[in-house]
């Protein structure tokens, strides 16, 4: 395997003091991975080295045909003082998904997880302790060949950034206000969709900015052929109760398979639910917020761990989802992930990977 060498900032920065609010990718620490790759060598130059710019050929591939893929995790403080990542190997596996169809070379899973531990154990001080707050982790991979062709890359960098991010509900869980769009789609199937990759954001920006100047936090998609059935929300994917039902969104290309997303269904039927992984269709999810069937919506991804949907819009019309406070389901998800991602409760599913 692939060594790391690792050159230490004679400059380190200082902290951000406790209590500080940190907000989220707004502060970096002291160092970052790079790694590149091309055809012959395959992998190589692993190294760990002061965090700063990146120089590019002003032709790489990426800038101009946007051949990016990334992925984001967590490493946490547990009460004892240690750190832990949680489900690491998922986002590796993930990430070499999106890289197959984007075409960008994979990493092996063991390498992907020797760099994670290798970094963090590196900025093992910069995991915050504060509630709520954790070290965020963003991996990219991005084609870099110097020259405009458009053909198959044979050059390609992977770099590793780390975050430390604040609690995303500093003030209390607060349901959020969200768009049903019913114009822009975000991907089709057959595309890029289920690829954690750049080019989905930029083609989800419009909506999201339209969404925005509205007042409402994110944009709920529908799927890119009918503009019938529920996808994603903005970064997040999004789970209904129905009654006795959890229902959300089954895997049909155009939705990112989210780790907190399948973290929920396994945790939920370990306690007896009912979850489905389904198609749920617009008119469904309007009846049932009509007749007061759909009595609690959430999104989930690694950011916000649960973020409860207080009000939906669509096409000008607005429905209150349940009472519009966070719903009980939703609370003890929250509640009962969280636990296990700060190391605070047992984990009896394997999902943490202590540093
Ligand atoms: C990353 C992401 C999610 C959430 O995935 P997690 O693995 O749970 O963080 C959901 N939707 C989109 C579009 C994403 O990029």
């Amino acid at each position: 395997m692939l060594d790391i060498k690792i050159t230490k900032t004679e400059t380190p920065l200082e902290k951000p003091e406790k209590g500080a609010a940190l907000g989220f990718g707004k502060i970096f620490t002291d160092h970052m991975f790079i790694m590149e790759y091309n055809r012959t060598e395959g992998w190589h130059d692993a190294r760990i080295v002061p965090f700063g710019r990146l120089s590019m050929h002003p032709a790489a591939t990426v800038f101009h045909y946007g051949s990016e893929i990334f992925e984001g995790l967590k490493a946490y403080r547990r009460p004892d003082g240690g750190v832990q990542m949680f489900r690491p190997l998922e986002n590796i596996r993930r990430m070499n998904n999106s890289a197959e169809r984007i075409r960008l070379p994979q990493i092996d899973e063991d390498l992907g997880l020797k760099i994670l531990e290798t970094f963090v154990k590196v900025e093992e001080d910069w995991v915050p302790s504060e509630p709520g707050t954790s070290l965020y982790l963003r991996p990219f991979l991005f084609g870099n060949d110097e020259s405009l062709g458009v053909h198959s890359i044979n050059n390609a960098m992977f770099v590793l950034i780390a975050s430390p991010v604040g609690s995303y509900y500093a003030e209390g869980i607060n349901p959020v206000k969200i768009m049903i769009e019913a114009d822009d789609v975000r991907a089709v199937r057959g595309g890029t969709g289920y690829a954690k990759c750049g080019g989905n954001y930029a083609a989800s920006n419009r909506a999201g900015e339209n969404a925005e100047k509205l007042g409402f936090s994110q944009v709920l998609w529908l799927d890119g052929v009918e503009r019938k059935y529920i996808e994603e929300v903005g970064a997040m994917n999004v789970m209904f109760r129905f009654g006795d039902e959890i229902a959300t969104p089954m895997l049909t290309g155009s939705i990112l398979p989210g780790i907190t997303r399948k973290s929920c269904i396994e945790l939920l039927r370990s306690e007896g639910w009912t979850v489905n992984e389904r198609l749920i269709s617009i008119d469904e999810l309007e009846e049932a917020l009509k007749n007061g069937t759909l009595t609690e919506a959430w999104g989930c991804g690694t950011a916000a761990v649960v973020s409860p949907i207080g009000q939906l819009f669509y096409k000008g019309e607005g429905f209150t989802v349940g009472n519009g406070g966070i719903g009980e389901v939703t609370q003890k998800l929250y509640d009962t992930l969280t636990s296990i991602q700060w190391g605070k409760a047992e984990d009896p599913f394997g999902w943490t990977y202590k540093i």
